[in-house]
């Protein structure tokens, strides 16, 4: 079970952007790492490889490890650790440790 999903709201509790709230991009799921919007922002110097293509300085994102973020509860708007239950139809969700919502 995935403590965090690609397009959870997560706010960012170590580091360079901490306390910041965005939004995740995308999980690796081998590494246990994940970009998210606007977090851990390279730089990349690009040279233009054909004629008529501009080079220039482009700003993306890199991987942040999941045990610097934590997912912010839709219902509670907090930053929470989260609690998984199984449904009775076999399901597994996640729950949020304060409010004990699904999210
Ligand atoms: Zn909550």
């Amino acid at each position: 079970m995935e403590r965090i999903k690609k397009g959870d709201t997560i706010v960012v509790i170590a580091g360079r952007d901490k306390g910041k709230r965005s939004t995740i991009i995308k999980i690796h799921p081998t590494e246990s790492k994940a970009l998210v919007k606007d977090v851990s922002m390279i730089i990349r110097h690009t040279k233009p490889r054909r004629q008529g293509e501009q080079g220039g300085i482009k700003h993306r994102e890199s991987y942040i490890p999941l045990c610097k973020i934590m997912p912010i509860c839709g219902s509670c708007n907090k930053p929470c650790r989260v609690n998984s239950k199984m449904l009775d139809e076999g399901k597994r969700v996640r729950l949020c440790n304060i409010c004990k919502e699904i999210f």
